[in-house]
């Protein structure tokens, strides 16, 4: 029998609780998921790729099915190259819709055998955003509720690195 494998894409800059718990959700619905964390050379990212796979695999070391994995290029080119014929995307608010709506759209256009799905995000992380974290952090806030123990860990050692000496 053929193996259902899902693709989680993202950039994940940095991994928050918001992206686990649609890790977690998502797990359930593929023999293998694969959280595919994009690496676009042209930005300087927030944390590097190395650290956001890194904290990623960490965190979901109780999810045997899920695998992560950095990818570059076009995604539908990676999806096709794992066997995988459905991606997943989170949903927070209407805001995020008529993103999603697009990007989907022109991946089927591009790909008419691979889905989208989209799973609303839970009540207590829909305010959360990648962008949210690392403005909080960027102003010496605290960011660490919002993301799991192995990011927090990252990003501290970011803060520590940038400006040494620093309290
Ligand atoms: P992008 O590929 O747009 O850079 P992100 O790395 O920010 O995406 O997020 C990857 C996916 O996870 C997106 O579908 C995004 O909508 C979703 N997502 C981000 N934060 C949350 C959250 N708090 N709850 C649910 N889904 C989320």
């Amino acid at each position: 029998m053929h193996k259902r494998v899902g693709i989680y894409p993202g950039s994940f800059d940095p991994p928050t609780k918001g992206h686990i718990d649609i890790i977690s959700r998502a797990s359930d619905l593929f023999d293998e998921l694969i959280v595919a964390v994009g690496v676009n050379s042209e930005k300087v990212p927030f944390l590097s790729a190395s650290d956001r796979v890194e904290s990623l695999r960490e965190c979901v070391t109780h999810l045997p099915s899920v695998r992560v994995m950095p990818f570059d290029g076009l995604l539908i080119n990676f999806a096709r190259s794992q066997n995988c014929r459905c991606l997943v995307r989170g949903l927070r608010a209407i805001t995020d819709f008529d993103y999603e709506f697009r990007v989907c759209l022109a991946n089927r256009a591009m790909a008419p055998e691979i889905e989208t799905i989209f799973l609303i995000a839970s009540e207590e992380f829909s305010f959360l955003a990648s962008s949210v974290v690392r403005e909080v952090a960027n102003l010496r806030g605290p960011y660490e509720q919002f993301v799991p123990e192995p990011v927090a860990k990252r990003i501290a050692a970011r803060g520590n690195a940038k400006s040494p000496g620093m309290a």
